[in-house]
């Protein structure tokens, strides 16, 4: 458990114990996110903001809502989905709802493909650092070191195939903050926390997760 929860790449935890690296949030002259900021974005958009007709909850999944560690209403655009490694097993429902972690996602796939999502698709998760308001996010079960099953790439390609239909996400992959797509977390660098989750392995699925999403549309 303590081990799961240090290694998790959401939480503060691995910045410092897996890659010795500590964000210096002092004297970084790089893009900052204010709230100003998101104050002057909030008018409603053609295709960027999430619209209140549109699905929150995915219904395929096991609905787990989180009462602490997200920003009710805090999704200001809908840029896609962002993959990530857990670096441990099991839901993440207790990991998120304890108010010291400060960390979750939207969406969490076990092993065997299971979906749990835990912050709706109108609110905030604390899974990026400045791609939190932005982007949905999805914690895969497992390790870096091991690539997605196959019920995991086929559960992503669910949750995306729905954030498409629901969210208007493009069929593509996203390889910068600015994109649109699918992203992995490492894509943000710095801002995003200087994570290498979901690692190599993990990342270099990202295409076959949308081959699955292109497979199935065409039934
Ligand atoms: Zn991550």
């Amino acid at each position: 458990m303590s081990r799961r929860t240090a290694m998790l790449c959401t939480s503060s935890g691995l910045i410092a114990t897996a890659f010795g690296v500590v964000v210096d949030r002092g004297g970084d002259p790089g893009p900052v996110h204010t709230e100003a900021q998101e104050e002057s974005t909030a008018e409603p958009t053609a295709e960027a903001a999430p619209e209140p007709g549109r699905q929150a909850w995915m219904p395929d999944a096991t609905l787990r809502p989180l009462s602490v560690n997200f920003t009710p209403g805090g999704l200001k655009e809908m840029r896609g989905l962002v993959l990530h490694v857990q670096e441990g097993e099991n839901s993440l429902h207790d990991h998120f709802s304890d108010p010291a972690a400060q960390a979750s996602a939207h969406f969490w796939v076990s092993q065997s493909g299971e979906i749990e999502q835990y912050v709706s698709a109108h609110d905030r998760a604390w899974a990026q650092g400045t791609g939190n308001p932005s982007w949905l996010s999805v914690e895969t079960s497992g390790f870096a070191s091991r690539p997605l099953t196959a019920q995991q790439v086929d559960s992503v390609a669910r949750i995306y195939a729905w954030g498409m239909a629901q969210h208007g996400w493009p069929l593509e992959p996203a390889s910068t903050p600015q994109g649109r797509g699918l992203g992995i977390h490492r894509m943000g660098g710095r801002a995003w926390g200087g994570h290498s989750c979901p690692g190599p392995l993990r990342s270099a699925q990202a295409g076959e997760i949308l081959s699955t999403v292109r497979h199935n549309s065409r039934g």
